[in-house]
């Protein structure tokens, strides 16, 4: 019932010192922290973390293509190669300053903190989520700029990333399991 998931607060958020605000967020949702630290990031744990998979930059190339059709606009690069390209951009982003990693956990996990982030691109985010507040950054512009989409934060999408994003950002002893005392009004 109880998942986890991984949660980055991106150099953007290092950088604009909202790690206290973007953390309460993510307690005030019931979910419990059972792991938190400051990692300076170094080319091995980027390249893990955004992992050279077909799948994975597929799914972000395919994302990027459609974001640009919605708005009338054609991209000539396939899916893989947009990929590719996103992914060298955010390990050298990831790089660029310290991250905050934490491990949730708690019912639904995953899903409640994905809807808690909002979508990918922040000008398109709802308000009252933490991209939809806190960012306006578009497909368009991090493109242009050659730069990965400035959102502040990555979150788990799927119970097989978390597991494998966990162990990539913490030891099994560095995440501490424990009860909350208000976990018989969440759960009953
Ligand atoms: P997320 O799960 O919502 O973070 O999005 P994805 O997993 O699809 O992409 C990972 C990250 O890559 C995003 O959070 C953005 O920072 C960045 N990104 C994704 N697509 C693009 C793109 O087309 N251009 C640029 N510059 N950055 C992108
Ligand atoms: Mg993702």
């Amino acid at each position: 019932m109880k998942e986890r998931t991984l949660i980055l607060l991106k150099p953007d958020a290092v950088q604009r010192a909202i790690i206290g605000e973007l953390l309460q967020r993510f307690e005030k949702t019931g979910l419990k922290i059972i792991g938190l630290k400051m990692v300076q990031a170094t080319d091995a744990i980027a390249g893990e973390h955004y992992a050279n998979d077909e799948a994975w930059l597929l799914s972000v190339g395919e994302k990027t293509k459609k974001s640009y059709e919605s708005k009338g606009l054609k991209l000539d690069k396939t899916p893989h190669e947009l990929g590719q390209n996103v992914r060298q951009m955010l390990i050298a982003f990831l790089k660029s300053s310290p991250t905050v990693a934490v491990c949730l956990e708690g019912h639904g996990a995953i899903e409640k903190i994905r809807s808690v982030i909002g979508s990918t691109a922040p000008i398109a985010a709802t308000p009252g989520t933490i991209r939809g507040d806190y960012s306006l950054d578009s497909y368009q512009l991090a493109d242009t700029k050659r730069r990965a989409i400035t959102n502040l934060v990555h979150a788990s999408d799927s119970k097989d990333n978390a597991e494998r994003e966990i162990k990539i950002w913490f030891k099994s002893d560095e995440l501490c399991p424990y009860e909350r005392v208000d976990e018989f009004l969440l759960y009953g």
